[in-house]
């Protein structure tokens, strides 16, 4: 990175700092708070095929003012110091804004995983695993690992079945990490959790109608075009849930291999399976190839979701941006010289660690499952739904109507797992919406949501070293 642009932890400092000045906190504190506790930077060697290779790995812990620290593992060869460092301080803040009551950490392992075969991945993954249990980097009241770009479900079967097998007997194993396969300890709807949770937020940004009028937006979600960047987990749910169940028109992709754009709307299944058979998003039926995969970001429409990597949109094409908000389903896509180019168009940028926090809100519940080492619902869904039967029975009994088969099994389901959990992301996300909304309405200084998040997080975390007894 050249010296003009700031690196990515800088970019989260600087923001750090803008927010800082509007709370009154004492200076230690803040220091405190912003800086990173702990910096594991490993080298270790895997044997692939008949060699020998050194592979450079992370875990950071940023903050440890609440136990244990949670963030996810990225495999992908752009991973360094730096950018570890900056998602691990945006773990901490997304868990605070969202009342996750972790501290924030992140890993890296600096490789491309579809370089190597599933057996080596996991030699890999097993491997790294090890390391942070030697140095007492993991564990269910030490720190969770769980997924993120470029490790999924699997990966984290192998971290668990690494780390049991070294504390064989401790009770809490599987809350060592979250993300796991449902089957293995995992808990039902985490893998949609990052792009459901920035539907729900997305929708609660669209629902208040002064914030819309002055965007040149009606209330709602309904109709809404979108053009999502990045088609992996958190990109393709994101758009799947926003169409299915916000009625969004999605009219652009882009992806690895380039982007396409769809004037009356993407059938995304229909896209990706037309991927699964060319190998790419590309001359897809009906829409038109655009000339760089970049360019999707420049597409005119209401909701941006860049939902790849940091630093997508930067000083240069800042100004050719045309939506109206964007959902920062990534962690840092904008690059810090980008924002005020944003906002004095008026764009709503809805930060990253607000929008995506639904992945570690749905880790948190998964972590909480497997310390109480039973599934959500299991003591009370039949209970429930024998007291709405009583009841819709008492209904028939006292109107002499009766009501229809269907109609009665929606009104006497007791709540199973994924309901319980799609529930309990909802009232996360609208709930952490309205508080930072409030604190950018309140105050007359604070300009932009980033900020009034920085500020809600910060209130929370200084709270929480007082509660601790340090800063008092
Ligand atoms: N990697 C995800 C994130 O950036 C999820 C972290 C977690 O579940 O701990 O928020």
């Amino acid at each position: 990175m050249s010296n003009n642009h700031l690196s990515f932890f800088a970019s989260v400092e600087r923001n750090f700092d803008k927010a800082a000045a509007h709370t009154g906190l004492p200076k230690g504190l803040l220091e405190q708070i912003k800086v990173c506790n702990a910096v594991y930077q490993m080298r270790f060697p895997v044997k692939i095929g008949n060699e020998y290779q050194v592979i450079e790995a992370y875990r950071v812990q940023h903050s440890h003012h609440r136990l244990p620290t949670k963030g996810g593992i990225r495999y992908a060869t752009s991973v360094n110091q730096d950018e570890v460092m900056a998602l691990a301080a945006l773990m901490t803040y997304k868990c605070a804004i969202v009342d996750v009551p972790f501290g924030g950490a992140k890993g890296g392992v600096k490789i491309n995983p579809r370089a190597y075969t599933p057996f080596q991945l996991e030699k890999i993954t097993r491997r790294y695993t090890t390391e942070l249990i030697r140095k007492n980097f993991i564990g269910p009241g030490i720190d969770v690992p769980a997924p993120d770009y470029g490790t999924g479900s699997r990966e984290m079967a192998w971290i668990l079945d690494t780390y049991a097998t070294f504390k064989h007997g401790e009770i809490d194993a599987a809350g060592c990490v979250t993300g796991k396969p449902v089957q293995q300890n995992g808990i039902q709807g985490r893998t949609a959790a990052t792009g459901r949770g920035v539907f729900y937020g997305l929708r609660e940004v669209c629902s208040f109608k002064d914030d819309m009028k002055k965007i040149g937006l009606e209330a709602g979600m309904e109709g809404k075009t979108m053009v999502v960047q990045g088609l992996g987990n958190v990109g393709y749910h994101t758009a799947d849930i926003s169409i299915r169940e916000g009625g969004v028109k999605l009219i652009g992709v882009a992806e690895y291999e380039g982007a396409i754009y769809k004037k009356d709307g993407i059938d995304l299944e229909a896209l990706v399976k037309h991927r699964k058979e060319t190998g790419s998003i590309l001359d897809f039926p009906g829409a038109k190839n655009l000339k760089n995969r970049e360019d999707a970001l420049e597409l005119e429409c209401d909701i941006l979701v860049p939902a790849a990597l940091e630093n997508v949109i930067t000083k240069e094409n800042a100004k050719r941006i045309k939506a109206k908000i964007i959902g920062e389903a990534a962690n840092g896509p904008i690059a810090a010289e980008a924002e005020d180019t944003l906002l004095k168009k008026g764009i709503i940028i809805v930060p990253d660690m607000y929008i995506n926090a639904g992945g570690v809100t749905v880790s948190y519940f998964e972590w909480l499952k497997n310390l109480s080492h039973m599934r959500f619902g299991r003591m009370e869904k039949r209970f429930n739904s024998n007291t709405y039967e009583n009841l819709v029975g008492t209904v028939e009994r006292l109107t002499g109507k009766v009501i229809g088969p269907k109609e009665k099994s929606i009104l006497t389901k007791g709540a199973d797992e994924i309901d319980l959990v799609n529930s309990g992301l909802e009232e996360t996300m609208v709930e952490a919406y309205r508080q930072i909304r409030d604190v950018f309405v309140r105050s007359r200084k604070i300009e932009d949501l980033r900020t009034a998040a920085f500020v809600s997080a910060l209130r929370k975390i200084s709270s929480d070293y007082q509660n601790l007894g340090i800063f008092p």
